[in-house]
């Protein structure tokens, strides 16, 4: 989704640009009009092509939410919001001992996958598989999708976790674990051309990630939650 945004923001960009060269040639009102147009197709290519089955266009339910008529796949940040906010909602609901059970289990799990995930993030480059390549091609190690995925639940579980009980939270923040904090730009780790660019990403994710296993582990043990 980072991504997108990048996107959105650099094409908007180069049309500001672009039409400050066309405003010079054409005239403000032809600017005007082409910069109305591109703006309008612009907020139309996100919901636009389905993301699933990149045939048909797809339907605007709500602000920045579409869905696919013809696979059902639902787009645009608006699902994820709704979604969180109905988990939030039901979460807000339980009682302070399930609340509290709930928590823990979401700190085990947490710290589970951390301690999968953090290895992965020193190996982001794997020597080619393809025979047809030279000794000193490389590619993407593919499970650093699966240790990025795992982190990012893991972070969420941990935020989720500190807000079900307070003596989770109070212990999450004790060792270390920031709240505030949002989730590491991991686009580069997939965007990135550049060997060094993969391998300096990884790298700072690797922090992350190791300092909230880290926050993982000892807040567990304070809670005695060690069998
Ligand atoms: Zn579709």
């Amino acid at each position: 989704m980072g991504g997108t945004e990048f996107i959105f923001g650099s094409t908007y960009v180069l049309i500001m640009f672009g039409g400050v060269l066309l405003a010079g040639a054409g005239g403000v009102a032809s600017w005007l009009q082409k910069r109305r147009a591109r703006l309008a197709l612009m907020s139309d290519t996100e919901g636009g092509q389905c993301i699933a089955c990149s045939s048909a266009e797809t339907v605007e339910l709500h602000p920045d939410a579409w869905r696919c008529p013809s696979c059902g796949y639902e787009q645009g940040a608006g699902w994820q919001r709704r979604r969180d906010e109905r988990r939030l909602e039901k979460l807000m609901q339980l009682s302070p001992e399930e609340a509290s059970k709930r928590a823990q289990a979401a700190l085990l799990d947490a710290r589970l996958m951390l301690t999968g995930a953090v290895a992965t993030f020193d190996r982001p480059i794997i020597a080619s598989r393809n025979p047809n390549h030279r000794n000193n091609d490389w590619e993407v190690n593919p499970d650093l999708l699966t240790a990025v995925g795992d982190a990012r639940t893991a972070h969420k579980g941990l935020q989720e976790a500190g807000m079900l009980d307070t003596d989770v939270a109070k212990a999450l923040e004790k060792a270390g674990f920031s709240f505030s904090e949002p989730f590491p730009d991991t686009d580069p780790l997939f965007d990135g051309t550049w060997r060094s660019t993969i391998e300096s990403c990884a790298r700072k994710t690797k922090v992350d990630v190791e300092s909230w296993r880290v926050a993982a582990v000892s807040a567990a043990r304070s809670l005695g939650l060690d069998a």
